[in-house]
């Protein structure tokens, strides 16, 4: 068993690596409780012990078997013998100007996704990310213009989260002193096609033996994938966003090519569906500015209809750019007059502040060189 580093390392040169290293030990992240007890059962650690090791794996964070001075050391020793709790290493860190930090992260297979911290005043936000790259091709989103690689597994989700808070280093800080105290799915791809392993992760994090952090400050944001809205509102009860950027089905075929399986009329069917839904809790509708495109007063009066009755909130994202991306940001008149209409309707419209545009870690900035079928990762080329 090998110390872990906590920190990103500080250097940002790609390392050459990895294909799985034979023989390398299976990971303890990412197991459910049942699991897990599962899993240790063999070595004589059950009952209370379990959860114990769950305390230090989720709640301590621990990154040595050997640091778990609850646990005998018999036990101590088997574990290290058996398994790693090594996070998604680091292939590249930034930081923006304006805070935001940007992981680029490498799986055991090589395959690289990418999470953000997004610190606020009153807040720390880590975008996750559910998959490398993705199959939905939305034309305004750079993540589209990578194909799919594969889904993340509930390891390399929940790792997003460990690694992030190694990072902060506030593993055990008190609930008020957090850097990290909400979380969003909108990193790379989309989450509800990876349903089962981001609801296996979502509820890892949400123990609250563990991570902690309430459903009420994660929220999950999909593209429309209607069958899933439906069970994630069953089974996860996080709160959701829904990206949608068009009000006529014409336009949304255009942007979100998956508007074709299931359109308009039906993803707001299962928004009003959504289980728990007040003014206390509504549905976040995302609406990227684009010039020209969707952005004239008629749009948004047109949103207001589509809203209607629903308890929403509107986010309006100024188009973040990408190197050759076919499309240009509202003008800033333009999206306040768009925010004033919602506005005099009643629908509370917060302009979302671009957050870490000078180093690609806004929304849809997010891509990595991943490539379906390459047999080792290829050092990544810098993104920004
Ligand atoms: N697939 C999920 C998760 C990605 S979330 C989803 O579509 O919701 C990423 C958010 O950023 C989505 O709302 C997406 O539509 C938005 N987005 C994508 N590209 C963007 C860009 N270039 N500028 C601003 N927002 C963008």
């Amino acid at each position: 068993m090998k110390a872990m580093d906590d920190l990103a390392p500080p250097d940002t040169t790609p390392r050459d690596t990895t294909t799985p290293t034979p023989g390398a030990l299976a990971s303890l992240i990412g197991l459910s409780r049942a699991e897990l007890a599962a899993e240790v059962a063999p070595i004589g650690i059950e009952g209370y012990r379990v959860r114990q090791l769950w305390h230090w794996l989720y709640h301590r964070g621990a990154t040595d078997f050997r640091a778990m001075t609850s646990l005998a050391k018999p036990f101590r020793l088997a574990l290290a013998e058996r398994y790693s709790l090594d996070r998604p290493a680091i292939a590249r860190a930034q930081t923006s100007i304006d805070g935001t930090r940007k992981w680029l992260l490498r799986f055991t297979d090589g395959q690289e996704a990418e999470a953000v911290h997004i610190p606020e005043e009153e807040r720390g936000t880590l975008c996750v990310s559910s998959q490398v790259g993705c199959t939905l091709t939305c034309r305004f989103c750079h993540t589209g213009t990578q194909r799919l690689v594969r889904n993340l597994s509930v390891g390399e989700i929940v790792g997003q989260l460990l690694l992030a808070r190694d990072a902060v280093g506030e593993w055990e800080a008190p609930q008020s002193e957090r850097q990290i105290t909400n979380v969003v799915l909108m990193g790379m791809g989309e989450p509800l096609y990876n349903y089962d392993n981001v609801a296996a992760a979502l509820h890892i994090i949400m123990d609250n033996e563990g991570i902690a952090i309430s459903r009420r400050r994660i929220t999950l944001s999909t593209a429309g994938v209607v069958p899933m809205i439906r069970r994630a509102g069953a089974e996860i009860g996080v709160n959701l966003a829904i990206s949608l950027h068009a009000v006529t089905d014409a336009l949304r075929d255009r942007l979100v090519p998956l508007n074709k399986k299931y359109p308009i009329a039906e993803l707001m069917a299962a928004c009003r569906d959504y289980p728990g839904l007040s003014n206390a809790r509504r549905i976040t509708f995302e609406y990227v500015m684009l010039k020209g495109v969707n952005d004239a007063p008629a749009d948004a009066l047109a949103l207001v209809r589509l809203l209607a009755g629903m308890p929403a909130k509107v986010n309006l994202i100024p188009f973040n750019p990408w190197p050759g991306a076919p499309f240009e940001c509202s003008s800033g008149n333009a999206i306040q007059r768009f925010g004033d209409i919602m506005a005099a309707e009643g629908y509370a419209s917060p302009i979302r502040a671009p957050r870490g545009r000078d180093i690609l870690a806004a929304c849809g900035q997010l891509k990595s060189e991943s490539v379906k079928g390459r047999p080792s990762a290829a050092p990544a080329a810098p993104t920004a």
